[in-house]
C-alpha cells in the first residue's frame, strides 16, 4: 500500500465514523430498506476503469429506467438574493460581493407566466426557488399559493426554500407540491469548510420533515469544491444510505463565481464529474440523477457521457426566460441528435 493508499484508508475509516446514521431512520416504513453502501466500496467503484464503471451503470440504468428518456426541469428563482448564510458556493449571499441582483418575492402572475412558458418548453416540473434561510410564515404563505397554481396547471411542482419548521412541510403538502429541493451539498467532513451558518443536521432534519409530510425528497450536493475523491464517496453513502434514497439527486458541478469564497478553486477533471454520476446511479437505482448547476457550461460530449453513465434529469437553464428560452432550444437539439426523449412527451 502506497501512501496515497494509507492516507485515503484513514480518510475512509474517519468518513465511515462519520456517515450519520440518523437520516436511516424511521421515514417511509413501508419501503423496503436501502441496500447500505460503505464509502470504501464507494471509492472502489469510484477507481474502477472508466470503461467498467460506466458498463456497470448502463446496465443499473437500463434495469430501471428507459435509457432513452430524460426528465426536464425548470428552476425559477422566485426570490433572489440577500441571503443570510454563507455558502461558500453561492453568490446570492449577502456577505459576498457578487453582480446577483437583488430581487423580492415575485408576483403571483409572474411566477404563472414563467411556468406556462416552461410548459410550453417541455418542462415536466417547475421549481420555484428563493434564497432563504429558512422562510417565515408570512413568506410561505404566497409561495403555498404559487404551488397551487403551478399544480393546477398540471405541472409537477418543486420548491427550494432553505430549512424548514415544525409543520412548514404540511402546508407545503396540502398546497400540492410534489418535491422539496434540499441539498446535503457535500460530505459531513468537508461541510464545514464550505458553510458555517448551519450545520449537517439543521439539513438532515429538515429532509426528515419533508418525507414525513410525504412529500418526495430531491437532495443532491455539489462536486468539484476542492473535496476529495474520498469525500465524493461520503455525500454518496450520505444519499444512498437513506432509510428511502431521495427520489430526485441533483449533482451540480461547481459553477465559479467571482466574488464566491470558492471562486479560483482547482478546475474538476469532467471525467470525475461522469464518475460521480456514474457511481449516484448505480449506488441509487431508482432515484431519477440530475444533471444540474454547471451542465451549461459542459462540453456536449461531457454531456452525452452523463447520460450514458445514467443521468435521467436535467434542467432547462437556471431562470427561465418568458419570452423565449436559447438554452432550452440547445438542449432539445442536443436531446434530438442523441436521440433522447424528454420524460412524458
Ligand atoms: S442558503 Fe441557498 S441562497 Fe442562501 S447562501 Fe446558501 S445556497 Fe445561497
Amino acid at each position: 500500500m502506497n501512501l496515497t493508499n494509507i492516507n485515503e484508508t484513514k480518510e475512509i475509516s474517519m468518513i465511515e465514523a462519520v456517515v450519520d446514521t440518523s437520516s436511516i431512520k424511521k421515514v417511509a416504513a413501508a419501503e423496503a430498506p436501502a441496500a447500505r453502501w460503505s464509502v470504501a466500496e464507494i471509492v472502489e467503484l469510484f477507481e474502477l476503469p472508466f470503461s467498467d464503471l460506466i458498463y456497470r451503470a448502463q446496465i443499473v440504468h437500463r434495469e430501471n429506467f428507459d435509457p432513452n428518456q430524460v426528465q426536464v426541469s425548470t428552476l425559477l428563482s422566485i426570490k433572489t438574493g440577500g441571503c443570510s448564510e454563507d455558502c461558500g458556493y453561492c453568490p446570492q449571499s449577502a456577505r459576498y460581493q457578487t453582480e446577483v441582483e437583488n430581487q423580492d418575492l415575485m408576483q403571483l402572475e409572474e411566477v404563472l407566466a414563467a411556468a406556462r412558458a416552461a410548459k410550453e418548453s417541455g418542462a415536466s416540473r417547475f421549481c420555484m426557488g428563493a434564497a432563504w434561510r429558512s422562510p417565515k410564515q408570512r413568506d410561505l404563505e404566497p409561495v403555498l399559493r404559487m404551488v397551487q397554481e403551478v399544480k393546477a396547471m398540471g405541472l409537477e411542482t418543486c420548491a427550494t426554500l432553505g430549512m424548514l419548521k415544525e409543520g412548514q412541510a404540511e402546508q407545503l403538502k396540502e398546497a400540492g407540491l410534489d418535491y422539496y429541493n434540499h441539498n446535503l451539498d457535500t460530505a459531513p467532513e468537508f461541510y464545514g469548510d464550505v458553510i458555517s451558518t448551519r450545520t449537517y443536521q439543521d439539513r438532515l432534519d429538515t429532509l426528515e420533515r419533508v418525507r414525513e409530510a410525504d412529500i418526495n425528497v430531491c437532495c443532491g450536493g455539489i462536486i468539484g469544491m476542492g473535496e476529495s475523491r474520498v469525500q465524493r464517496a461520503g455525500l454518496i453513502a450520505q444519499l444512498a444510505n437513506m432509510s428511502r434514497p431521495p427520489e430526485s439527486v441533483p449533482i451540480n458541478l461547481l459553477t465559479q463565481v467571482e466574488g464566491t469564497p470558492l471562486h479560483g478553486t482547482e478546475a474538476l477533471d469532467p471525467f470525475e464529474f461522469v464518475r460521480t454520476i456514474a457511481v449516484a446511479r448505480i449506488t441509487m437505482p431508482a432515484s431519477h440523477v440530475r444533471l444540474s448547476a454547471g451542465r451549461q457550461s459542459m462540453h456536449e460530449g461531457i454531456q452525452a457521457l452523463c447520460f450514458i453513465a445514467g443521468a435521467n434529469s436535467i434542467f432547462y437553464g437556471e431562470k427561465l426566460l418568458t419570452t423565449g428560452n436559447p438554452e432550452a432550444e440547445a438542449d432539445q437539439q442536443l436531446f434530438a441528435r442523441l436521440g433522447i426523449k424528454p420524460e412524458g412527451h
